[in-house]
């Protein structure tokens, strides 16, 4: 009775990025569980229960779907983009940690997706092409302190940055300030793509700069990646710009102060 449970990713949005893999673990589960709109994207099958939560819930997503398949189940537990990539993969992990001995017989599958900056990077050209970084503007799990640490580190070392979780109505002005934060590292010029609901039908791309970008532009929907001192915007007629950051090139200026 150890059961198994799958922590699939599906992807962005767009039905052709989800990965045969993922399809396969969807097929063989028994209960699907996750947030609601996730569940929706995937076409019901007999026999399949579903067990949509809110987007808040994840402890106890991960929780309820342990329990379930440590009574035997197959459960598969659904995230949007990739679950490792501040998504349920970790959830699930702590959970199996934390819980009762029972949870750790459970044979614990995770099968990975096309995250959101990918997707984004992938309209774009290669705005990802040379290092670069990822950073949760959320700070209900950790501080505003840490993130601005974070930011204030990624831009001096030369990161491309990409900022998942950039706002939200119930965390308005994170994103503002996470900008106020990285023109005091950057040149003005530093290309910012904002990608809403990439992969989906309502998805919008824009291509602006740091001195220019307007946090108002982005939601939950949204990934911002914000350029390097290396990364290009190359115009072409009648085409989107082209957003890469070539493989080679000049290290960056590394500061070492803080700014005030
Ligand atoms: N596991 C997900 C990320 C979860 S965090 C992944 O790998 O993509 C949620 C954040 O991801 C959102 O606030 C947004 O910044 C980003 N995101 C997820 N899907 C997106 C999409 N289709 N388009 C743009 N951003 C997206």
């Amino acid at each position: 009775m150890s059961g198994h449970i799958s922590v699939i990713g599906i992807g962005p949005g767009a039905p052709e990025q989800i990965t045969p893999q993922a399809h396969t673990a969807l097929a063989g589960a028994e209960a699907l569980y996750g947030y609601g709109p996730y569940l929706n994207r995937i076409p019901a099958r007999p026999g399949q229960t579903r067990h949509a939560s809110d987007n808040r819930e994840e402890a106890d997503r991960a929780t309820a779907a342990l329990r379930h398949a440590a009574q035997g189940a197959r459960v598969a537990l659904v995230s949007g983009g990739d679950p490792g990539v501040f998504a349920m993969a970790a959830a699930v992990c702590a959970e199996i940690e934390a819980g009762p001995a029972a949870w750790r017989e459970v044979e614990l599958e995770v099968v990975p997706g096309i995250t959101a900056m990918l997707a984004l990077a992938a309209r774009v050209g290669a705005p990802l092409g040379h290092d670069f970084c990822a950073i949760s503007l959320s700070d209900n799990l950790k501080s505003w302190d840490v993130i601005e640490r974070r930011l204030d580190a990624a831009a001096n070392a030369g990161f491309v940055i990409a900022l998942y979780n950039p706002a939200s109505r119930a965390r308005p002005w994170q994103l503002g300030q996470a900008f106020a934060r990285l023109r005091a590292h950057l040149p003005d010029s530093i290309p910012v793509i904002f990608g809403r609901a990439v992969g989906r039908e309502n998805e919008h791309v824009r291509i602006t700069t740091i001195a220019e970008a307007d946090p108002a532009g982005a939601d939950m929907a949204t990934l911002v990646i914000v350029g390097s001192a290396q990364t290009r915007v190359v115009k072409r007629p009648r085409r989107v710009p082209l957003v890469y950051t070539p493989r080679i090139g000049e290290q960056p200026r590394i500061d070492q102060e803080a700014p005030a």
